[in-house]
């Protein structure tokens, strides 16, 4: 072949982005957060936890980088943590795992939901999402060409309807994620809806990956439930979850999945090839913290979110809003009542500008059109910083 048969290739403009690459990559969180550190404002928009890091894991981290424990792991993790992890998920879900078989120490829930997605999903599955749902989830999927299909929990409370799941069901459905407690409603399934979710994805033969992340963040005497424990449904149920959230540690990045053995090995190949391996010396830390820490640091942790939960839920009524009050995770999602604006984004805008207060648009979480009376206010914040935002939000009481 003659170079100039494939001399028309230079009229190809190689230097661009994408399909999947998004135009606009600026989230509205990211936008929120750069906006309110101008206006030097307190920050109630992003799920970070800045809550203290138990000394327990803090110090076993330290040590392990002291010790020289800075090199690659097994791509599957280091034993300790798994083993610990499957201990503990035994004695809290009374769910039995193979350490070495079906646990997978992840780069944070977010590298562990990738995995899955990359080893489980084809281009144009479709992926049930439970709307509210959040971004991650649905941004995860597009990024390995499956589609995000909307399911509405209904308001007030974020009820499930069993028929609109069954009436999202096509021939290219494969799996649905369950988020339990949901960022950012805070509704907890509860043990006949899962049931019903069960009954479904047997039926049409469906995963469900389930990221339980905000699990010991559960107030009023509610029960975390996971998926995998509704009898049959081991095999097909991925449990996503991690330390970020538990141990305050959002940047340490360490997460873990349950799984089969049949699918953990090719979720943990695609976890291999995106991160190699979670931070080694943070793996160490969270090791600690899961074989030390008892039940009673659950219990304080649970306690003390839901004595925030209250406070947030206070100004947020003082202020004229209409909070739904979670039962589990840590946002609050609110009707902003007489804030101006059309959307949710300019609301959230308003907000800031009179209150200097943070929050993200409710839109975030919905199909394009939806949310838009609603803004997510995150509790998870040291205590004098709460303060601080309740007493501005309750200076818009009107007077
Ligand atoms: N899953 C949910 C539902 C979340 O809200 C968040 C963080 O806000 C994450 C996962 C992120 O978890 P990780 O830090 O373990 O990746």
């Amino acid at each position: 072949m003659l170079r100039a048969d494939v001399a028309d290739v230079s009229a190809v403009d190689r230097l661009g982005l994408s399909e999947l690459a998004p135009r606009v990559v600026q989230s509205e969180i990211r936008a929120m957060t750069v906006e309110c550190d101008r206006v030097g404002g307190v920050n109630l928009a992003q799920g970070v936890c800045d809550t203290e890091v138990p000394a327990v894991v803090a110090e076993g981290a330290t040590r392990a980088i002291r010790d020289g424990l800075n090199i690659y792991t097994r791509l599957d993790g280091i034993a300790r943590l798994r083993n610990a992890i499957a201990a503990k998920v035994e004695r809290t879900l009374g769910i039995a795992v193979d350490p070495d078989r079906e646990v997978l120490v992840t780069s944070g829930t977010t590298g562990g939901f990738h995995a899955v997605a990359m080893a489980l999903l084809n281009p144009g599955d479709e992926v049930l999402v439970f709307e509210p749902f959040y971004g991650y989830h649905a941004n995860t999927l597009r990024s390995v060409r499956a589609t995000a299909v909307p399911v509405a929990l209904k308001e007030p409370d974020w009820a499930l309807d069993l028929d609109t799941v069954r009436a999202a069901i096509t021939p290219r459905t494969r799996a649905m994620v369950v988020n339990t407690p949901v960022n950012p409603c805070g509704k907890v399934f509860t043990r006949v809806e899962l049931e019903g979710l069960a009954a479904i994805a047997q039926e049409f033969d469906l995963f469900i990956f389930t990221d339980e992340i905000y699990e010991h963040f559960i107030y009023g005497g509610v029960k975390h439930i996971s998926p995998a424990m509704i009898p049959g449904m081991r095999e097909r149920t991925i449990v996503m979850s991690g330390f970020s959230k538990t141990f305050s540690v959002t940047g340490w990045r360490v997460g873990y999945l349950l799984a089969d053995a049949k699918w953990l090995g090719s979720i943990g190949y695609f976890h291999d090839l995106l991160y190699v391996c979670a931070p080694a010396p943070f793996q160490h830390g969270c090791a600690d913290g899961v074989e030390q820490l008892g039940p009673e640091f659950y219990i304080d942790l649970a306690r003390e979110h839901e004595a925030k939960r209250t406070m947030m839920v206070d100004a947020l009524r003082a202020a004229g809003m209409t909070p739904h009050v979670p039962d589990g995770a840590y946002y609050v999602l609110a009707s902003t009542g007489s804030l101006p604006g059309a959307t949710a984004a300019e609301k959230a805008r308003a907000l800031l500008a009179k209150t200097g207060v943070a929050a993200v648009a409710g839109s975030a979480f919905f199909r394009p059109g939806k949310g838009e009376d609603l803004l997510r206010f995150c509790f998870a914040k040291k205590d004098a910083d709460l303060a601080e935002a309740c007493r501005r939000l309750k200076a818009l009481a009107p007077k």
